[in-house]
Order: structure tokens, then sequence, then C-alpha cells
């Protein structure tokens, strides 16, 4: 890795001494110090410093922090924390869901909102602490709550600001209203990945300009890097259609294009026509380390073995066969039934295969594909034919990667590596056995980025 990112708006490195107590790191019961966002120090009974922040790890097993190798950061955030009313009437608040009241959940964004006649005062009754912002389902009318009036108060008239309604807005407050709402999403599912452990992610999104990469990394506490065009040190995405005639120069050129770069690349290839295509391009133009296929999702015995004959990685998602379910089986072309969303059998044939979330459209926790990708799909909808699990130990190695590389060495906890880590509810094995058995899909009790607590 080149360069690390660093994230913006969060201070990435934390300068306060952390001190984390009886973790099992490789199984030996150790403390672990980090200061000035790396680890200085492993060792048993290592002695309390003045100023020292206390972790007690209570013989948890300390990993280095996941990392998402495919998730589209800002498509994920957004579907977090937004209601679509579909032309119906407010709702009741419901607890613990995204559209419930509490300051600290940020800006919600309504859409849909079938009742012309709402005001500040009937959004205040449903939602009276974290601001809000209803769209009418016309597009023709914006009514904000108090809270939101308050944060958006220098951009309003004194009628806006009296009645909360605003007709046919064009870009004076929708700016501000939407970078808003954007900062509070990313926050959430920021928060909430830390609690899964995540500490860096990859973002798949090909088309993801600087200043928006910017954004994102100033906005969750976690590392990002880009698939995009921006980034030089990761693979570059191309997406690989399977319709149009000129598709092959297409893609050829797209690879060439970071090859000059001094790019690997990320072939997205989700039909069978798409990933022959990608096969076939990268046999003619020759595999450089850390070329992958993005979800290979429909993937036959030979393929599998000209992608293990030429090192092409594929990562996959386990949780989208898993959401799919009957209708992903309903939607299948029948001669490609046999070859859906492998995992385990294009191992076994010695293809390196790494697990993701593509969140928004599988699932952000990655406790859950392990525990997809070791336990098996729900039986009713699993597309796999034959056993296509492989074992939670290896499942989790896919999280433990350095993101230029995600089927190369795990990333290790020791002396002088970077303070991103993630501490287990338990030894691992015992960890690994719940979340296999579907006991459990959050077994973390502390997250750490560049020394800092994020989540505890
Ligand atoms: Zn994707």
């Amino acid at each position: 890795m080149s360069s690390s990112p660093s994230s913006g708006g969060w201070s990435t490195v934390s300068t306060d001494p952390l001190l984390i107590r009886g973790a099992l790191v490789d199984g030996v019961r150790l403390d672990c110090r980090a200061a000035d966002g790396r680890i200085v120090a492993l060792a048993p009974g290592l002695t309390t410093d003045p100023g020292d922040r206390i972790l007690e790890a209570r013989g948890g097993a300390l990993l280095p922090g996941l990392q998402d190798h495919h998730v589209h950061v800002l498509a994920a955030a957004a579907t977090r924390v937004s209601l679509d009313l579909a032309g119906g009437p407010l709702p009741t608040p419901i607890e613990g869901s995204d559209a419930a009241d509490a300051a600290d959940r940020g800006w919600l964004r309504v859409v849909g909102l079938g009742d012309d006649d709402v005001t500040r005062a009937d959004l205040d009754a449903v939602w009276p602490s974290r601001p809000v912002r209803a769209q009418h389902r016309s597009g023709a009318l914006w009514v904000l709550n108090s809270a939101a009036t308050a944060e958006l108060t220098e951009h309003l008239t004194d009628e806006e600001r009296r009645t909360g309604r605003l007709w046919r807005e064009r870009g004076r407050v929708a700016g501000a209203a939407e970078r808003l709402t954007l900062v509070a999403q990313l926050a959430h599912l920021g928060r909430e990945l830390a609690g899964w452990g995540v500490t860096g992610l990859t973002d798949a999104t090909p088309d993801l300009d600087a200043a928006t990469l910017e954004f994102v990394r100033s906005s969750v506490p976690q590392r990002v890097w880009s698939l995009g065009a921006v980034a030089t040190d990761l693979p570059r995405k191309v997406v690989v259609t399977d319709h149009d005639d000129d598709t092959w120069e297409r893609l050829r050129t797209g690879v060439l294009a970071a090859r000059d770069e001094g790019r690997a690349v990320a072939l997205h290839a989700v039909s069978r026509t798409a990933l022959a295509l990608a096969v076939a391009v990268l046999g003619e133009v020759g595999v450089v380390p850390g070329d992958r296929v993005e979800h290979a999702a429909v993937c036959d015995d030979a393929t599998a073995d000209r992608l293990a004959e030429l090192g092409v990685v594929v990562v996959t998602q386990p949780s989208i066969p898993a959401r799919r379910g009957r209708a992903l089986l309903e939607a299948v072309d029948p001669e490609d039934r046999p070859w859906l969303w492998r995992m385990g059998g294009l191992r076994a044939r010695g293809v390196d295969v790494v697990l993701s979330s593509d969140a928004p459209y599988g699932d952000p926790n990655p406790w859950t594909s392990i525990a997809l990708s070791s336990g098996g799909l729900p039986e009713a909808g699993s597309p796999w034919l034959a056993d296509e699990t492989w074992d939670a130990r290896s499942a989790l190695g896919s999280y433990l990667t350095a993101p230029a590389l995600p089927a190369g060495p795990e990333r290790r906890v020791g002396v002088g590596a970077p303070a991103d880590l993630c501490l287990l509810d338990g030894p691992l094995d015992e960890v690994l056995a719940r979340v296999a058995g579907g006991g459990t899909t959050a077994p973390v009790r502390a997250t750490v980025i560049g020394g800092r607590l994020v989540a505890q």
C-alpha cells in the first residue's frame, strides 16, 4: 500500500495512549498498547501509565480491524435513514426503526408524502427531536420540522421558518439540506459498521469523483479506499456489460487504461456472458497481482478452472442470494441454475474467493456474510445445489487482508502495525462456532481505528 487514506473530519490518529489488557492475540493472552495510531507494545503484563485509556479485553480475541472489500458507501448510507411514505400518511414512529425519533440519529429524509396540508407542527408531533425533511410526492413541496428549520434557518424566509413549508424549492435549500442529511446518514452507517468491527472500506463505485471521496472519508470513522478512477493504489473497477456489440473492445480498452496507470482491475461480471468476456480479456491482456472479478454470480467449473489458472480473485457476496431467495431462482436461466453465487465449489477448484458486502445490495454486516458462507444460505430459495459453504475461519480471513490484495496475506496484530483493531467478545474459535451456528452476528466488544476507540 503506497498510501493510507486519511479520514479528514475525524482525526484519524489518536495521540492518547490506549492500553488493551488481557486480549488473545493468535491464542496468547497479551496486553496491547497503542499510541499515535500504531501498536507500540504487545506483551503480557504491560504497566499502566498515567493517562492511559484502559480497555479490558477479558480474554476476547484481538484481530486486525475488518476490511469490507466491496461496498458502495454513499448508497449504503442513503438507504439506511430515509423513509418512503409512498403517498401514505405520516407514520407513528416505531422504536428502533430508521423512522424513530432521537436527536442523535441525525437527519431523516422522508419522501412520497401524500398529505398536501402537512406543516412543521405536524412533523414535530411525529419527530420532536431529530431534523426531518419531508418531500411531497409531487416534488413541489418540502416540509421541515422544527429541528430541521433551526439547522437551515439562514437559508429560509420568515414565512418558511414559521410554517416549515417550502414551495418549488429549486436548489436554494436543497444543497445544504442534502449535505446535512448525507453527513448524518454516513455517520450513522459508520457507527453501525464500527459496532461490527469494520475499520476499512473499499468503495466499488466506478465514477466516484475526488470531492465525493473526500466527503465520504470525512464523514465516516473508517478508512476508505476506492476502486474508482481518482484513486490509484487499488484495482480499477470496470463494468462488463453483455448486451453491446462493442463490449469486447470497451472492456479491453478499460483494462489497458488501468494497466497504463499501473493498476490491477476489478471487473464487475454478474452474468455468464460477462464473466466469459472478463476471463477472455484477462487471458489476452495478461493478469497482474490484485486482478479480481466482482460477483462471478454464474461460474461453471470450466470457468472456475480458468480463473484459478490465471490467478484471478473472485470477490463475492453471500448475502445477495440470501436476500433475493426465491425471486433469484425464478429469474434465472435454467442452464445457469447449477452455477449460482458459488463459494466453496470455486475454492475447491483452486480459485481464491473473498467475501464482501456490496451494501446496500447486500448486508453490510460482515458477520452475516461469515454466518451465511459457513452455516449455509436459508434453505428456502437457496441457489446452491451442491455444498458451497466453507469454514468460518476462512470466511473471516476475507476481512483480514489488505485492501490492495484481498486474497493476499492476512494483516497481523503486531508492534508497528496500524492500531486498527477489532476486539471480539470471546476466544476466536468460540466466537466463530457461535457465528457459524447462527447464534450471533454481533460478536464485537470494541473497535479501534487509528488508536481511537470508535465503538465499545
Ligand atoms: Zn457493487
